[in-house]
C-alpha cells in the first residue's frame, strides 16, 4: 500500500492536490486497509468494483488479489495518474466518470463492466455513499445488476444508520431497506487520522451482503421506499397521522388496510416499527395496486 509520502509525491508529480468536493481523503493506515480487505474476504475469481481509486493504493492490492478489477474515478487528474501508473495491468478496467449517472441510476458503463456479478470494495467518498449504497441494493433487487457484497469505509454517522435497530434515533429508511435486502457486518472503527488529509469525522469499515432469499420476500422496492419516506417524514408523530397526510402516494383505504394487515399500532412512531412490519405493509399496498390495476401516484 502507498505511504503518506508516496501519496504526496504522486500528487505533486501530477500537479494535483486533494479536492474536497470529491471527498478526497486518502487512506494511509496499512493496518486498516488490511482490515477492509479481510472483512471483504472473497475469492480471487471475483470481479471487484472500486469506486474512487484515488492514487491507486487500494487498487494495487485489489489487482494482486482478484482476477478482475473495475475502477471508476471522477477526477480527471487522478484518472490520468492511474492510467500512467496502473494502465498496463491487464486485469484492470479503468473508467473515467461519475459512478452515479443520476441519483437514481448507476453509470451504465460500470453496470456493463461488472457483469455478471461483482463485489464492491472501496473507501467511499462521503458525498455519494448513501445514494450509492441504496442504488446498489435496489438495482440488485431489480436484477439490473448484481452487487452481491459491498465492503467499504464510510462515515461513522452513516454506519450508525445502516446498523440501527428499531427504537433509536439512528433508525430510519436506510436501516429498514438494508435490513430487508441484506445482512450487515460491522468492521473496525477508522479514526479521522487514518486519512490524508484528515476529515472532520471518524469512519467505520462495514460490509453488506445482499440476501437474495430475504429480498425475494419483498414485492416491490419502490412501494417500500415510498412508504418509508412517508412514514419517516414526521418521525416524531404517531404513524396513524400518515392517513391524514395531504400528499399521500397511496389511497387512504389501502394504506389503512396495509397498516392493519402488518399489525402496526397506529399510535406507534415510525422509529418503533420493525423492518418486517414495513415489508408486510408495503407488500399489501402492492397487492392493492395490482388488484386495482393502478400504479403508485408520484
Ligand atoms: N481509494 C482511495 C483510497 O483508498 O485512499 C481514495 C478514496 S477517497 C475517500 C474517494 C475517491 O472517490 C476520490 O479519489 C474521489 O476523486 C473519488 N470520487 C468522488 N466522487 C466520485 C464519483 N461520484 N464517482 C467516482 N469517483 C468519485
Amino acid at each position: 500500500m502507498q505511504t503518506l509520502s508516496e501519496i504526496r509525491r504522486l500528487l505533486s508529480r501530477a500537479g494535483l492536490s486533494p479536492a474536497r468536493q470529491f471527498g478526497q481523503n486518502f487512506l494511509i493506515d496499512g493496518n486498516l486497509l488490511d482490515k477492509l480487505l479481510s472483512l471483504a474476504e472473497g475469492d480471487g475469481r471475483d470481479i471487484v468494483l472500486e469506486v474512487g481509486p484515488g492514487t491507486g493504493s487500494l487498487t494495487g492490492e485489489l489487482l494482486s488479489r482478484f482476477e478482475r478489477v473495475v475502477a471508476i474515478e471522477i477526477d480527471r487528474g487522478l484518472y490520468e495518474l492511474l492510467r500512467d501508473t496502473l494502465g498496463d495491468r491487464t486485469n484492470l478496467t479503468l473508467i473515467h466518470g461519475d459512478v452515479l449517472s443520476s441519483k437514481h441510476v448507476i453509470n451504465p458503463q460500470v453496470v456493463r463492466a461488472v457483469e455478471p456479478a461483482a463485489r464492491l470494495i472501496a473507501n467511499l467518498p462521503y458525498g455519494i455513499a448513501t445514494p450509492l449504497i441504496v442504488l446498489c441494493l435496489k438495482m440488485t433487487w431489480r436484477g439490473l445488476c448484481r452487487i452481491d457484497r459491498m465492503t467499504f469505509t464510510i462515515q461513522q454517522e452513516l454506519a450508525d444508520r445502516l446498523i440501527a435497530s428499531p427504537g433509536g434515533g439512528d433508525y430510519g429508511p436506510l436501516s429498514v431497506l438494508t435490513g430487508l435486502l441484506g445482512r450487515v457486518t460491522p468492521g473496525a472503527p477508522v479514526p479521522a487520522g487514518a486519512f490524508f488529509p484528515k476529515p472532520k469525522v471518524a469512519s467505520r469499515i462495514l460490509r453488506i451482503d445482499f440476501d437474495a432469499s430475504r429480498a425475494a420476500r419483498l414485492a416491490d422496492v419502490d412501494v417500500l421506499a415510498k412508504l418509508l419516506s412517508l412514514a419517516f417524514a414526521q418521525r416524531r408523530k404517531q404513524i396513524g397521522s400518515i392517513l391524514k397526510r395531504k400528499r399521500c402516494p397511496f389511497p387512504v383505504e389501502d394504506l389503512e388496510a396495509a397498516l392493519d394487515e402488518a399489525q402496526i399500532d397506529l399510535s406507534l412512531r415510525a422509529e418503533r416499527i420493525a423492518p418486517e412490519q414495513f415489508r408486510s405493509a408495503a407488500n399489501s399496498l402492492r397487492r392493492s395496486q395490482d388488484d386495482s390495476g393502478g400504479g403508485v401516484a408520484q
